[in-house]
């Protein structure tokens, strides 16, 4: 009671380690930069522990006091109180909370040094997340609760944190063994890098469970509306980016180019010879499938790779006019692209993205063709 009378919605907070006091900013500290002002400087924690004498310590929490508590019992009372808060709000959290031992408070709170993050590493609006040997990308805008939301895109599937957990981790709890960047996201959400909805919210992610199969972008144009969904895996393009185009009248279900080349039944291995002066009309899917992979592949912010890479477009509409004769043909397309993009110096975003295209071509190509 006390301490929520005294420190409870303070914003900057006396402390004093050694001989030396300082003003510890509650916000700096939450957004983990340099948080206490001493004599004109700003110092992290630890440094402050430096400076007031106390160094060998290498225990901040314990060595620099607000009033007669050493920060660690602040610290410890502020996760109590977003305990309570969560207690309140989430009931999923409570049952996961309680299950837990009781020294184990979620790991939200490292030792030392730790506690210090680059927050920059956060901003983006998708962040990479890994749990055991699974990865993903976690999309903020999809993120809701560990129930629902499918936020994390893996290379199949969208998945909600406990799915991609029973994926990967089927003993762990997503709160901690998902990490972004080494981080639990438990702590992320601590640190309002994700934004946790309630238990009660109403919203689009929270209420269908059902929905959100499908990526919320075309996988060859990156924009929104009007998409096509894959019934087999999750990406979506629209009706004309997807080669062949589709007609949207037509009913049930549809599988993208992707999935109907997965599924092709494995043909005799041929040379690269007899692959080369065959007739385009004998591998039309074989070259869409290439066409959509490079397309998808060559979405940049790179400055001069787009109008470089423009001629993949062009040759969407001559594979579609049939302008091809043999596949030799398609590729020599594909091989002037490439070298139109290499006239640009060694070791530039451009080369660099050119030598992955080339990459992604030449394992698409081998595999399936299955050259011998
Ligand atoms: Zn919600
Ligand atoms: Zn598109
Ligand atoms: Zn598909």
């Amino acid at each position: 009671q006390y301490l929520i009378q005294t420190f409870g919605n303070k914003t900057e907070l006396p402390v004093t380690c050694g001989d030396k006091d300082g003003i510890l900013h509650v916000e700096k500290y939450n957004d983990m930069e340099k948080c206490i002002l001493s004599e004109d400087q700003w110092f992290k924690p630890n440094e402050f522990e430096r400076f007031g004498g106390k160094g060998r310590n290498k225990k901040w929490k314990t060595s620099i006091f607000c009033d007669i508590f050493p920060l660690q019992k602040l610290i410890e009372f502020s996760i109590s109180v977003f305990f309570i808060f969560c207690f309140l709000s989430v009931c999923e959290f409570v049952v996961e909370s309680n299950s837990r031992n009781n020294d184990d408070n979620g790991d939200v709170v490292d030792e030392d040094d730790k506690d210090i993050i680059d927050m920059t590493m956060f901003e983006d609006l998708i962040l990479s997340v890994t749990c055991g040997s699974g990865s993903g990308i976690l999309h903020k805008c999809r993120f809701a609760t560990g129930r629902c939301g499918r936020c994390i895109r893996t290379k199949d599937f969208w998945l909600t944190p406990e799915d991609f957990i029973r994926l990967n981790m089927p003993d762990g709890t997503w709160r901690k063994d998902i990490l972004s960047n080494g981080i639990p996201l438990g702590k992320l959400i601590m640190k309002r890098v994700l934004e946790l909805h309630m238990i009660t919210c109403d919203c689009k992610l929270c209420e269908d469970l059902d929905q959100d199969l499908n990526d919320d972008m075309c996988y060859v144009c990156d924009s929104e509306e009007d998409l096509l969904c894959c019934d087999e895996c999750p990406r979506a393009f629209h009706s004309l980016c997807h080669l062949p185009a589709v007609h949207e009248d037509s009913p049930g279900q549809w599988s993208c180019t992707f999935c109907v080349m997965k599924k092709m039944e494995g043909s005799n291995q041929k040379t690269l010879q007899d692959v080369l002066s065959s007739p385009v009309s004998q591998y039309t899917l074989h070259c869409q499938y290439l066409l959509l992979h490079l397309l998808h592949e060559s979405k940049t912010n790179v400055p001069g790779f787009s109008q470089n890479i423009f001629g993949l477009g062009r040759m969407k509409l001559k594979l579609e006019n049939n302008d091809y004769q043999t596949v030799q043909e398609f590729v020599t397309d594909i091989e002037l692209i490439f070298n139109n993009c290499c006239t640009s110096s060694e070791g530039s975003d451009v080369s660099i993205m050119t030598s992955r295209l080339k990459e992604v071509f030449k394992r698409e190509f081998e595999t399936i063709f299955k050259l011998l």
